[in-house]
């Protein structure tokens, strides 16, 4: 029979590999490929490394499965699209030219629009989006973050973050939808369908779907608990029976497999005091095998490690710990070598079973056959012209005005918002009205964020925004710091737009337990609204104490960390388009109320979850 339907040719046909044929089902690919591979290929695969360290050689010597940029690695500060997929290009190569051909899989935090990369549309950061209420634009986001991730060859993001934030005072809370679980669910659905692509109707449940060359796979993030560490502080501990982390943390896991997610990062934090990275219980028999997730698991940066205090000090002990509790692609395998002679001899003596390597391996291949990277491997040109694209940006400017949150309007039921185009003399003030680094916040361009003026991506500042909206005869005055006595000699400002905030921060270095509005906001705020009908925007990444200042304030609007696209703000501030976001967390009176949630017993806010005045305005969406 084989020899009737092979093909009758004079030549000697080569050899046919069933991994390569895609019309092979996935798992028979799979196991056909992981049946060919050595040791040292599988241990290559389940490695994720640093861009900078990944040359051809290193790629080819270790057959290194992933490479990554972390924080914000980028190429070179001002590297356009083509520069990225020059790069990947050159990385893929190497890849493909090793014995059995496996390509890597490039991952890089696209978590609010491709932000590492200079000219990308900038998103709102998750606590903007879960403001706005609107599953379906965060599934817009989602498709348009894939194909600016793709405009630079990436086809890997580590978003969504699914973490239920719940205590403002982490600084990673503004990666969190909200402190609500079913809004978090809702919105982990629709962005991880964005970015992957719709799941068939049909698709077995679990597997990982990553709907072809414009999606990206996805990496839910931090499993578990992350956002509920005690008094807010990242990478800390999350004291909870089963009960409530399952109830709290875990539903937005299920929502993300259900999806067809392709990967889960681990969380630095620990349940119950047990490191999440060595907690095979939830890692293997809650998320792999009860939840059925069928994608990869993998650590986060450098983890492995950092199970032990201080760091690296039973590194033989944590490799082996680490992959028998569920890992499966290890992100930075400190020190490189050593881990891949470490779990090499692991495997040979038994102390980690090769099963347990071969479940790892699979899984990542599964991912890779799934999104068609075999087929497909290298960047494609024509899609890096979707980099900044005005038609992202038009999305980016809808999140925005939908997710601001109007807190206080006008004075004795008199309101102030919408504010009149057509005014004499306007005044802008704050740390935050002309700063395109602060209203993108952390994980833009680089880790922590830009902290100075010279972010110089697409976009325009909330003071760009204000000029380029109001009426031609308007003269628009701006200060950051506008001194009393300036203003009052000025006399004659019609309004004023004050934005404070914070200034950008990621992970832990935003932890942080005051939650002042740094000064001179607070400052500012007092003089100008002492003085003049004022706006003030709050551009933050979570609730700050403004309980002693909204009596001076004629409006008060939450902004949380918009993006790029500050005209979202004047679309809603000038009655284009009504305000209608909604609180995503409750909105505290004091730092001493925290932790407080929705749902609390003794629950008595400032502004409550899902509170948000609104407006009319001409247009809609
Ligand atoms: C963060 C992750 C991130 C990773 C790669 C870690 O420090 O915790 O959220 O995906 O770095 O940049």
């Amino acid at each position: 029979f084989l020899l009737l339907t092979s093909p009758p040719s004079a030549t000697v046909a080569a050899e046919y590999v069933k991994y390569k044929d895609p019309k092979q089902p996935i798992n028979e690919r799979v196991d056909d490929l992981v049946s060919r591979m050595t040791l040292e290929e599988k241990i290559g695969q389940m490695s994720q490394i640093e861009r900078a360290n990944a040359t051809p050689g290193v790629i080819q010597k270790y057959f290194v499965g992933s490479v990554l940029s972390g924080g914000g690695s980028v190429p070179s500060e001002k590297a356009t699209a083509s520069t990225w997929q020059k790069m990947i290009t050159q990385m893929q190569k190497a890849a493909l030219k090793t014995r059995l051909g496996i390509p890597i899989i490039y991952g890089i935090d696209a978590v609010h629009g491709n932000n590492n990369v200079y000219n990308a549309t900038i998103f709102p950061h998750n606590v903007g989006l879960g403001a706005t209420r609107d599953p379906t634009l965060v599934k817009r986001i989602g498709e348009a973050t894939a194909s600016e991730a793709r405009a630079t060859g990436i086809p890997y993001t580590f978003a969504p973050c699914v973490a239920v934030c719940r205590d403002p005072r982490w600084g990673r809370c503004y990666e969190s939808y909200s402190e609500d679980t079913r809004l978090v669910q809702q919105m982990t659905s629709n962005m991880v369908t964005g970015l992957q692509g719709d799941v068939p109707a049909k698709h077995p449940k679990g597997a990982p779907y990553v709907g072809g060359s414009k999606k990206v796979a996805g990496c839910a993030k931090h499993f578990v608990g992350d956002g509920g560490t005690r008094g807010g502080i990242n990478e800390n501990n999350t004291v909870l029976s089963f009960h409530d982390l399952m109830r709290i943390h875990m539903p937005p896991y299920d929502t993300a497999v259900i999806k067809g997610i392709a990967s889960v990062m681990i969380s630095y934090s620990s349940w119950n005091g047990v490191k999440m990275h060595e907690n095979r219980f939830l890692v293997t028999d809650t998320l792999k095998k009860k939840m059925d997730f069928r994608g990869f698991v993998i650590t986060d940066w450098q983890a492995v490690d950092r199970i032990t205090n201080p760091p690296h000090r039973h590194y033989y002990h944590s490799i082996q710990e680490t992959i028998h509790a569920g890992i499966d692609m290890v992100m930075i395998p400190y020190d490189y070598p050593e881990f891949v002679a470490d779990l090499a001899a692991q495997v040979k003596k038994g102390q980690v079973s090769l099963d347990r390597v071969n479940d790892a391996v699979s899984r990542i291949l599964r991912v890779k056959f799934a999104m068609g990277l075999f087929e497909d491997p290298l960047p494609d040109p024509r899609l890096a012209k979707e980099l900044g694209a005005q038609e992202h940006r038009k999305v980016a400017r809808e999140a925005v005005r939908k997710s601001l949150v109007l807190l206080k309007n006008g004075k004795k039921g008199k309101p102030v918002l919408p504010l009149p185009k057509k005014a004499k003399k306007v005044l802008v003030a704050g740390s935050h009205a002309h700063n395109l680094g602060y209203q993108c916040g952390g994980w833009t361009a680089t880790w922590q964020g830009q902290s100075g003026n010279n972010f110089t991506g697409v976009g325009k500042t909330i003071l760009e925004a204000i000029k380029s909206a109001v009426d031609n005869s308007t003269t628009v005055e701006y200060s950051e710091e506008p001194d009393k006595a300036t203003i009052e000699k000025a006399g004659d400002y019609e309004y004023a737009v004050v934005a404070v905030g914070e200034a950008p921060y990621a992970e832990t270095a935003g932890d942080n337990q005051n939650l002042t509005i740094p000064a001179p906001g607070a400052k500012v705020i007092k003089e100008v609204c002492g003085l003049v009908k004022c706006v003030v925007l709050v551009v933050s990444g979570r609730p700050l104490v403004v309980e002693p200042y909204v009596d001076y304030m004629d409006a008060l609007v939450a902004a949380w960390l918009p993006g790029t696209e500050g005209q979202g703000v004047t679309d809603v501030l000038f009655g284009d388009y009504g305000f209608s976001g909604k609180l995503p967390r409750t909105w505290f009176k004091s730092v001493d109320q925290l932790p407080v949630n929705v749902g609390d017993k003794h629950y008595d806010p400032l502004f409550p979850f899902g509170f948000g005045l609104s407006t009319k305005g001409t247009s809609q969406d």
